[in-house]
């Protein structure tokens, strides 16, 4: 429980408490928390939903504890919608990860079959992407609706079927023109648990914590997480890396596998090239990085667990700041000016 502090009387909205938070939570659509321990059978969808800190909490959190209390409160405000690039990027891990699964759930679309009703193409087919298909219809674009279709399956325009098939073929097919064999070997290791979901509770703050891994191998103590991205190199993939905060990803799930006590020594990550002809790399995180990631991580944590016990969750400084430029520009600014006189 949280201690009891003397507070001043300030202006704005009660302290959330711990239970009015979960309720909050539940109203939003959160399941209850699974068993502490790996789950192997657990949907995307499902996963998303399990109340506890994720990397992507602690990603908003760090922008402003706010954001993170809207984004838990109005998920369908805040929420990045369903875009087709969130899509394709499923549909390429389940092409990487589960090439079964990928052929029995990924359609390649065709256009739109369905006669137009009215206007100066009357009679003709539609010809619009195609996003379901009906089993009397043929393809229709969502304008056009069939009346029944398989809804285990998710259509993927053309393009995007032949990235997953490119990206599928470079990792794990050594007939592939541009295959990578490292990334081959790190994906067949025998005895490995792919699309993982692991549930823990943080040792330092007792908040519950979860984490999506893509590929663990015990044999050679390696998680393999797969990212696609629109430029693999080693410059190029540097910059999303951080961006993205790809490190503070592996650091937070370096934690929940030490917590469940099948720690890895080795976090690889395979950068997949979407672009033809879909190039694809294969990086280790040095150990630096990832003992600093591991910090970052322990100090959002725990500014996290005062925010869960206080029940306020600040936005950003309610003071006025003083703004000037950022270094490289300050730096690029006085050369300029400078150079003048
Ligand atoms: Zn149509």
């Amino acid at each position: 429980m949280a201690k009891k502090v003397a507070r001043k009387k300030q202006d704005g909205p009660p302290p959330i408490s711990r239970a009015d938070f979960l309720k909050v939570m539940v109203a939003a659509g959160a399941l209850p928390i699974p068993e502490f321990g790996f789950h192997s059978n657990l949907p995307m969808r499902a996963y998303l939903r399990l109340p506890c800190v994720s990397n992507s909490w602690l990603g908003r959190f760090q922008e402003a504890p706010a954001k993170l209390w809207a984004a838990l409160q109005e998920p369908d405000k805040v929420k990045r919608k369903e875009t087709d690039a969130t899509i394709l990027g499923s549909a390429i891990h389940a092409a990487i990860l589960e090439p079964d699964s990928f052929k029995r759930m990924y359609l390649r679309a065709g256009d739109c079959e369905q006669e137009l009703a009215s206007g100066k193409r009357k009679g003709e087919a539609c010809g619009n992407p195609g996003r379901y298909f009906g089993s009397a219809e043929g393809w229709c674009c969502g304008q056009h609706k069939p009346l029944t279709w398989n809804t285990g399956t998710i259509a993927l325009s053309g393009t995007d079927y032949d990235i997953c098939l490119g990206l599928r073929d470079n990792c794990l097919s050594k007939k592939a023109q541009f295959h990578n064999p490292k990334a081959r070997k790190l994906l067949t290791l025998k005895d490995s648990d792919v699309e993982l979901t692991g549930v823990w509770r943080d040792p330092e703050t007792g908040e519950p914590a979860k984490l999506r891994a893509d590929h663990l191998s015990d044999r050679v103590g390696a998680s393999t997480d797969i990212k696609s991205c629109l430029d693999a190199s080693r410059n190029g993939f540097m910059k999303t890396f951080y961006d993205r905060r790809y490190y503070a990803q592996q650091a937070h799930y370096s934690e929940g596998y030490e917590a469940l006590q099948r720690p890895m020594r080795h976090h690889y990550m395979i950068a997949a090239e979407k672009p033809y002809p879909h190039l694809i790399a294969v990086y280790r995180i040095v150990d630096d990085v990832m003992e600093l990631g591991r910090k970052e991580v322990r100090l959002l944590m725990k500014l996290y667990h005062r925010c869960m016990e206080s029940g306020e969750w600040p936005g950003y400084p309610s003071k006025i700041m003083d703004i000037g430029l950022p270094s490289w520009g300050e730096k690029q600014l006085r050369a300029a000016v400078e150079l003048e006189v």
